[in-house]
């Protein structure tokens, strides 16, 4: 019989299943997570995406991780909703750069339906570069999430966060439910769902259970789950937050990478303050997606160049884009990129 970690796709995980994957000895999760990893996925390819604010800040809602919050004081520039072309010439850098995935994020507790054309554009936009398009926009009703759809849009992001125990700690704003819907309606539309959560903002172990718990059973698996560790920004309620054992972090990508064992596990925020080991350790651990971009809407993230020559010291290559134009053309860039790491001066920093 199958150990239950190499049985197939699952959406019956119990609280106490989850709880005893967290409670293994590390070598003996690193090793399942991995065996998991390598029956579904090139273990050397990383899926490359690049993230951008196309509305930054003033959010009425008050997720208290968040500096785009307009209740706390971070010293964030807020900035209106970025005109089509700006959106598709930072587009075109992050196709040139190396990225196959262009997503756009906006702090709206949800897009108003006279948003919508502006967005909708954006995606055409982004879309006829022959980069996936994902977007992040806050609550959609199933109309908006069809509009979307409509356009092309391939993912859109909406994270559960946290354990439904937890949440109150973390939101007071909207329902862990009106998350839930909000799922629903994106894969009701067709799109491919992006959703995940953040660790390090007090929660226990059995909420980080919990956490992936919710997003196993759901009736599909997200396409996409990014496990982010806190960033503590200063004017934030979780600015004095105790540091989560980075172990604990690996973990919680083992965990989801069992779980999950067809969805790309995104190691995404909380990369600026990690180190090169521990971002090996993520990867070992079936973490296959990064954001590979300057910044993250708000939060810093680190160089791209410093990403490549990571990549290239441990003969990870970027996973080709499956909805490319031009396959060749688009390879060459990538190969291109972790050559050139070779020679960029950064590279030589990053290693000494
Ligand atoms: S996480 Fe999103 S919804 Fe919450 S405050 Fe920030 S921008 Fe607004």
């Amino acid at each position: 019989m199958l150990p239950s970690y190499m049985k197939p796709v699952r959406h019956d995980w119990t609280k106490q299943q989850v709880e005893d994957l967290f409670e293994q000895p590390f070598n003996d999760l690193m090793f399942q997570a991995q065996s998991v990893h390598r029956k579904k996925f090139n273990p050397n390819e990383v899926q490359l995406s690049t993230l951008l604010s196309i509305k930054t800040g003033a959010c009425p809602e008050d997720c208290k991780y968040c500096p785009q919050s307009a209740r706390y004081d971070t010293g964030l520039e807020v900035e209106k909703l970025l005109a089509v072309e700006k959106v598709i010439e930072e587009a075109k850098l992050a196709k040139d750069a190396g990225a196959t995935r262009f997503c756009m994020g906006a702090a709206w507790r949800s897009p108003k339906d006279k948003d919508l054309p502006y967005v909708t554009k954006m995606v055409q936009e982004v879309k006829s570069l022959g980069l996936e398009t994902c977007m992040t926009l806050g609550m959609l009703k199933e109309n908006q999430a069809q509009a979307l759809a409509d356009a092309g849009l391939d993912y859109y992001n909406h994270n559960l966060d946290t354990s439904p125990e937890y949440y109150g700690e973390v939101t007071t704003t909207r329902t862990y439910s009106d998350r839930i819907n909000t799922l629903g309606n994106v894969r009701k539309s067709g799109m491919k769902v992006c959703a995940g959560g953040i660790v390090g903002m007090g929660e226990s172990k059995a909420d980080r259970a919990g956490l992936l718990m919710q997003l196993a059973n759901l009736p599909q698996h997200p396409e996409s789950v990014p496990i982010n560790m806190l960033v503590k920004v200063d004017g934030t309620p979780f600015e004095d937050e105790k540091d989560l054992d980075p172990f604990e972090f690996i973990r919680t990508i083992a965990v989801a990478r069992i779980m999950m064992p067809e969805s790309h596990v995104r190691l995404s925020a909380g990369r600026e303050s990690m180190n090169d080991e521990l971002q090996a350790l993520a990867f070992l651990a079936g973490a296959n997606s990064i954001f590979y971009c300057d910044s993250l809407l708000t939060t810093a993230n680190p160089k791209a160049n410093q990403d490549m020559a990571l990549l290239n010291r441990l003969d990870i290559v970027p996973e080709k884009n499956k909805i490319n134009i031009d396959p060749s053309d688009q390879e060459e860039i990538l190969h291109k990129k972790i050559l050139s790491a070779k020679t960029d001066h950064l590279f030589y920093n990053a290693v000494n």
